[in-house]
């Protein structure tokens, strides 16, 4: 059997474990280890083991750190992103609810290695079942002398908060969080300067995700070697993934780094319902590109989806089958980003809406015969490079690949019920 460091020490019923039952089963030996090592040396076995950031971009977590200037005079920021709220993504209410101490240890180490004092974990508003087990958690630490000051008698001060958030999607990219985080309407700001460099109140600042932290703890009791050898594929570790949408078992399964879409959707969800087939899916949450039938064997790793023309993104799949409207489906997660966008930017705040419009009319009989030229063009101009951030590009990614291998299925609604004039744009 594979392993599954991050959450095979969860308990069957869900109740977090104490600090103590989690002690019991090695937890926090991490801190002792790191803590016993210079922050150099720990940032150097993070950037070995290859461990990508599991928010979605997979960017290189160590090569992340290493932009931080150790020297810095503080404060400097560990903020762990818990604002999951990517369509489709649960998996790190998982981690947050089930599993609140490995996500502590992991920021201790994390901070350790950056040399930050202030740590926050910045939390979706409606994960309330995570609030409550992430504030038992942090408690249980202070008093057991991991948090606070001379953290185990080594000279090492950290202090952590919770911060919940008020539940806009805007909130997880990360310069807007930093603004929310500061009292501030979150809204992106213009990167350079990144926030490893200039982050909240413009001091040197670490955003990562919640898995992304848990993996820390694992990397450094285990080494950069064994953390690589968890995955089937060149990229490391072991990968939550889950799969929602029309399966016999939608859910969440830690397996190794590069299990294919057929082995997620097939094996661990169970196929699809009964009388129902699979035409495609979205790897990783709303805001990535579908893969169809022939992409069912592809690895899911960040190399694998890209070549397929996708993105492994949060590696949470949402599967869309054959009784489902495809233009009801996209229309659906174009809603949810319209609703989501902060505004700051023409082409997301004004687009996204025209183009909902757009499927709206579609579905509703009103289609006419430049509507996919249109939507075509809306793909291009929200695309990447048109936008102050990534929401829009994103939420571009499901309609662009679905006018790609689903055509017909806009196409039959203009054919069968095409009635208003063309206007111009
Ligand atoms: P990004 O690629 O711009 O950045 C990813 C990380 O790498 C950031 O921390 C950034 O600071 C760092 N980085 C990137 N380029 C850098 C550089 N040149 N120098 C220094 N640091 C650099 O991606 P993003 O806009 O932060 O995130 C987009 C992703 O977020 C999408 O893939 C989407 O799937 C995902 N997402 C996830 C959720 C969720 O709920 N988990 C929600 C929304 C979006």
């Amino acid at each position: 059997m594979s392993e599954k460091p991050l959450t095979s020490h969860i308990r069957a019923d869900g109740v977090p474990l104490t600090l103590r039952e989690y002690e019991l089963k090695g937890g926090y030996q991490s801190v002792r280890k790191a803590l016993a090592m210079t922050p150099q040396a720990v940032q150097a076995e993070v950037k070995s083991s290859n461990l990508r950031g599991r928010g979605g971009a997979g960017f290189n977590t160590g090569l992340k750190w290493s932009f931080v200037p150790l020297d810095a005079p503080k404060p400097k920021y560990l903020i762990a992103n818990a604002d999951e709220m990517e369509p489709g993504t649960f998996k790190d209410r998982l981690l947050l609810e089930r599993a609140p101490h490995q996500l502590i240890e992991g920021m201790i180490v994390s901070a350790w290695a950056l040399q930050a004092d202030t740590a926050f974990v910045f939390l979706r508003w409606a994960y309330h079942t995570a609030a409550k087990a992430i504030t038992t958690a942090i408690a249980e630490a202070y008093e057991a002398g991991y948090l606070g000051q001379n953290i185990l008698g080594t000279g090492f001060n950290l202090e952590m908060h919770l911060h919940t958030g008020a539940g806009r999607y805007m909130c997880g990219e990360e310069t807007a969080l930093l603004n929310s985080l500061e009292g501030k309407r979150a809204t992106p700001r213009a990167k350079p300067p990144f926030p490893q460099v200039s982050g909240l109140f413009g001091k040197p600042t670490i955003v990562n995700n919640v898995e992304t932290l848990c993996c820390i703890p694992h990397i450094i009791t285990h080494g950069a070697e064994w953390f690589q050898k968890l995955s089937l594929t060149g990229d490391a570790g072991t990968k939550i993934y889950g799969v929602s949408g029309k399966v016999r078992r939608p859910g969440l399964w830690e397996l190794p780094m590069g299990t294919t879409l057929r082995e997620l959707i097939e094996e661990h969800a169970g196929g699809m319902h009964d009388g129902l087939s699979f035409r495609g899916a979205l790897p990783g949450g709303a805001s990535t590109d579908f893969l169809v039938r022939d992409h069912l064997d592809v690895r899911m790793d960040y190399p694998s989806v890209a070549a397929a023309g996708s993105r492994l993104g949060t590696g949470t799949v949402i599967v869309l089958d054959d009784k489902t409207s495809v233009v009801g489906f996209v229309k659906n997660l174009i809603h949810f980003f319209a609703q989501e966008s902060c505004g700051f930017c023409t082409p997301c705040r004004e687009g996204l809406p025209w183009i909902e419009k757009i499927l709206h009319a579609l579905q509703s009989g009103d289609g006419r015969k430049d509507d996919i030229p249109l939507l075509e063009l809306h793909t291009r101009l929200l695309g990447p490079g048109n936008t102050f951030c990534a929401l829009a590009p994103g939420a571009m990614e499901p309609l662009q690949s679905a006018l790609k291998y689903f055509r017909e299925d806009f196409e039959v609604y203009i054919r069968e019920h095409a009635s208003r004039e063309p206007i111009t744009v």
